[in-house]
Parts: C-alpha cells; sequence; structure tokens
C-alpha cells in the first residue's frame, strides 16, 4: 500500500480530474478508463499520475481518428497529449506555489481550549493554594517540552505569597513579552447569587484563557523569535481585604533585567461572543499595529478598531516603566466574577482567532 498522497491529471478533457489513493487510481486508469499506459511523477510526498487519454472507451473522436487513417490519428495523439501535460503542469505550478507551507507554524485553538479545561480541572487557582501549584507544574511540563527554559520567581507582596513562571527560549534579550495572569480570583463577588459570593471562580475566561494562548504560542512560535512568556500570578484579588490587583506583575516589572521593545497582554480573551475593543491605557502604536493585523486575517469583526474601556491590569507596571505595552482584553462578558465563567462559556474559535493574531503579528514583527 502506497500511504503517499496523490495528485492526478488524467484526461482533463473528460471528467477524470481525482484525487486519491496510489493502487486505486492505478486501476481506474487501466481498467475503468481502458487507458494505454499512466505517467507517474514523484514530488516531495505526491505522486502526480497523468494518463494517455486517446484511448478512452467511448471516444467520441474515433471515428474522425479512422477516417484521418494512422497518421493523423498519431498527430492528434500528440496534439491532444501536449494540451494534456500543458494542463497538468499548470494546474500542478498553480497548487504547487499556493498550498500553505507545511513548515509555516499553526496556532490550534482546540488545542488552547484543551488547556482552558486543564486549568480548570486543577481547582480554583488562588495564589498559594495547591491548585495554584499543579498549574505551575503543568504550564512547566508543557514549556519545558516545547523547548522553553523556565523560571519560577517567588515573590511576597502585602503579606502574600506568590509564583509568577517566566520562560524563555535562548538567552538573547526578548524583545516581546507575552503576558497573562494565571491565577484566578478566589470570591464570585459579581455572581448573581449573594450565597456565591465567598466561593472561588472556576476562572475559565478570567484565568486560564490567557494563559492557554500563551502555552499554545509557546508550542508553535519559531524557535529564533525574539520572545520571552511570563504567566502572572496574584492580579485577580483585588477589593478583597489586605490585597490589591497585579501584585506578580508589579513584582515582576520592578525587576526585570531588560526592555522589550512590546508587551503584549491578553486577559479573557476567550468568550465565545469575542469582542475586543481597544483599552485606552494601552500604547496607541502597538495597539494600531495588533489591530491591524487582525484586520487583514479577517478578524476585524472580533478586534473592533474603537477604543472603549481604561483599565488597571497587568500591562500598567509594564506602562509606568515607559515601555509599550497593550491590553487585549474583552470586559463585556457577563459571566465575570461569577460562578458561571467555566470552560463552557469559552469557545476554540475566539481563542484561535487570538491565536493568529498574535502569532502572526510575532512573525511580521521579529
Ligand atoms: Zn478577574
Amino acid at each position: 500500500m502506497n500511504s503517499h498522497p496523490i495528485l492526478c491529471f488524467c484526461n482533463p478533457l473528460r471528467k477524470y480530474n481525482l484525487i486519491g489513493d496510489y493502487p486505486h487510481l492505478c486501476s481506474t486508469l487501466r481498467n475503468d478508463m481502458n487507458v494505454a499506459f499512466v505517467h507517474r511523477m514523484k514530488i516531495g510526498n505526491w505522486w502526480i499520475i497523468t494518463s494517455n487519454p486517446v484511448k478512452y472507451k467511448g471516444d467520441s473522436h474515433g471515428p474522425k481518428l479512422a477516417k484521418n487513417g494512422q497518421r493523423g490519428m498519431k498527430k492528434h495523439i500528440i496534439h491532444r497529449l501536449m494540451i494534456f501535460d500543458a494542463l497538468a503542469l499548470t494546474a500542478f505550478a498553480a497548487w504547487w506555489f499556493l498550498r500553505p507551507s507545511p513548515s509555516a507554524p499553526r496556532f490550534d485553538g482546540t488545542r488552547a481550549h484543551a488547556d482552558v479545561v486543564t486549568q480548570v480541572n486543577f481547582g480554583a487557582r488562588i495564589p498559594g493554594s495547591p491548585a495554584s501549584a499543579r498549574a505551575r507544574a503543568y504550564f512547566t511540563e508543557e514549556l519545558t517540552a516545547a523547548g522553553w527554559a523556565v523560571l519560577a520567581l517567588p515573590g511576597v507582596s502585602m503579606g502574600h505569597d506568590f509564583v509568577n513562571i517566566t520562560a524563555n527560549r535562548s538567552d538573547r534579550q526578548p524583545e516581546i513579552l507575552l503576558v497573562a495572569h494565571y491565577d484566578s480570583r478566589m470570591a464570585a463577588d459579581n455572581d448573581p447569587n449573594p450565597g456565591n459570593h465567598a466561593l472561588p471562580v472556576p476562572g475559565a475566561n478570567d484565568g486560564a484563557s490567557g494563559a492557554a494562548v500563551l502555552l499554545e504560542l509557546a508550542r508553535v512560535l519559531p524557535a529564533e523569535a525574539p520572545v520571552a512568556l511570563l504567566l502572572v500570578d496574584a492580579e485577580d484579588q483585588g477589593n478583597l481585604p489586605g490585597w490589591d490587583w497585579i501584585l506578580g506583575s508589579r513584582e515582576f516589572a520592578a525587576q526585570m533585567a531588560y526592555r522589550p521593545r512590546a508587551v503584549i497582554l491578553l486577559d479573557m480573551i476567550g468568550d465565545a461572543d469575542l469582542n475586543i475593543y481597544q483599552e485606552r491605557n494601552s500604547d496607541t502604536a502597538l495597539t494600531a499595529s495588533i489591530w491591524a493585523t487582525a484586520k487583514r486575517l479577517g478578524y476585524e469583526s472580533l478586534f473592533i478598531p474603537q477604543p472603549r474601556y481604561r483599565v488597571i491590569d497587568d500591562h500598567v507596571p509594564f506602562l509606568e516603566k515607559s515601555l509599550p505595552a497593550v491590553d487585549l482584553i474583552d470586559l463585556d462578558y457577563p459571566y465575570w466574577h461569577t460562578l458561571a465563567d467555566t470552560p463552557d462559556k469559552v469557545s476554540a474559535h475566539s481563542l484561535q482567532a487570538v491565536g493568529d493574531v498574535l502569532l502572526q503579528w510575532i512573525l511580521e514583527n521579529p
């Protein structure tokens, strides 16, 4: 059994342009079409099969050929073969140049969604909790497998222990820092049922979605991309007694020894009904550049080119260091800080859109 895919141009003057497996096509050509011989050529993993079309059963040119005699028939055969070969080669060349390159990196939104489910299944990733440690172990395992050097950065702020995770793939100074918080809020204080306010949120969109896109980007980014990753802890406990927002990113920004030319934060970007408006604290040039990439990829309905919110999020400590930073965030999420922030509210398609845009933007801005 030949396992190679096959591209078949046989008798284009009839209806036999087939793509199928090799032995089946050979028997089709020989028996069904009664062709005299089959040309075949192997290019890469593909067999290109072309056939002599003139002996096709019931060929309407038969009487004409018979009338012109042996020499006329030969000329006619050669003529048809030349037309046929030219058509076959043109079609193959078009396919060859237009096909997606097998080496082009491709973001997988379905795999990213599976990472959302995995994180939620660990339990509430409250700073200092066992679920938080399990999430870090999972990130470390996945990033290491993808070739990244992972560093856990423990810190203390306002008396709370937390652990940021950063990852690099070379000794080069990173030009682009991708950031997402991985902690989930310990109190569902926006839940419609006040009885749930003291319970932790599942944090599928608010927490797991951004971390999932970072993980999947880590798997597919080219090794030479000058990117560092930051999975930040203790972002989402503000307005709770003894806590504030963005503790982890404040600590990281205060300690960081390099100055990336772009800091890109992902937060709540998995909503199945995704609308990412431009965040007003974000660097305007960086924002415009990312939204232009989204438009080119056909995601203008998800990346809406209008400013809307102004939020305190993990990009702020970097902006305060005069680094260009942007927050990709969709705050129109009815399940925000409720028990209903579960993986079914997050879609693989939304994760795919954000992953596609970021991957393309990074490839275009090396
Ligand atoms: Zn939150």
